[in-house]
């Protein structure tokens, strides 16, 4: 579902050059894609400002929240925060090859080019922390401050462990078996 963000121009509209500001919080619904889903973390701040330009309605400002992203080495959950740096034409009526936005009636909808801008803020490879090593091919473990290194001696140490349950599996089935 689309989220919706919509706003009245209707005060500015009576002259070219009039303006109004707002600053206003919204909860927004998870951007659902093919591929992926992005929750919010928090509420979008919407700071902008809306002018009367003649041709349409002119939207400026800063638009943020915070998205719940999946680290692409760890798999954890991450807030990121994200920022839509907005200035975007709402056109009194639509025209023929322009890629802009288009009012309805008086109304002016922000969700479309917020989710769009939002979107696009997400890296391609998105990393709880850059520093962040993952999880170990070792031991399918995080790769964190609890993690042991496991050099060669280790790992072979640990076989042997697995291997002593495992002859200790069968010894046990043997003796049933002969008792
Ligand atoms: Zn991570
Ligand atoms: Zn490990």
């Amino acid at each position: 579902m689309m989220n919706k963000v919509i706003i009245d121009a209707k005060d500015i509209l009576g002259d070219v050059g009039l303006e109004q500001s707002y600053r206003f919080e919204q909860e927004f619904n998870p951007i659902v894609s093919e591929t992926t889903k992005y929750a919010f973390s928090k509420p979008v701040l919407f700071d902008i400002k809306l002018e009367n330009t003649g041709r349409g309605v002119r939207v400026t400002g800063k638009v943020s929240s915070e998205m719940i992203l999946e680290c692409s080495r760890c798999l954890g959950e991450f807030s990121f925060p994200v920022e839509w740096d907005a200035d975007e034409i709402f056109a009194a009526e639509k025209m023929p090859d322009e890629e802009t936005y288009v009012m309805d009636d008086t109304f002016v909808d922000l969700g479309p080019p917020a989710e769009e801008a939002f979107v696009l803020a997400v890296p391609m490879k998105p990393l709880c922390d850059d520093a962040c090593a993952g999880i170990c091919p070792v031991c399918g473990e995080l790769v964190d401050e609890k993690h042991e290194v496991h050099d060669e001696e280790k790992v072979d140490a640990r076989m042997e462990v697995l291997r002593k349950l495992l002859k200790g599996e069968e010894d046990e089935d043997a003796g049933k078996a002969e008792g």
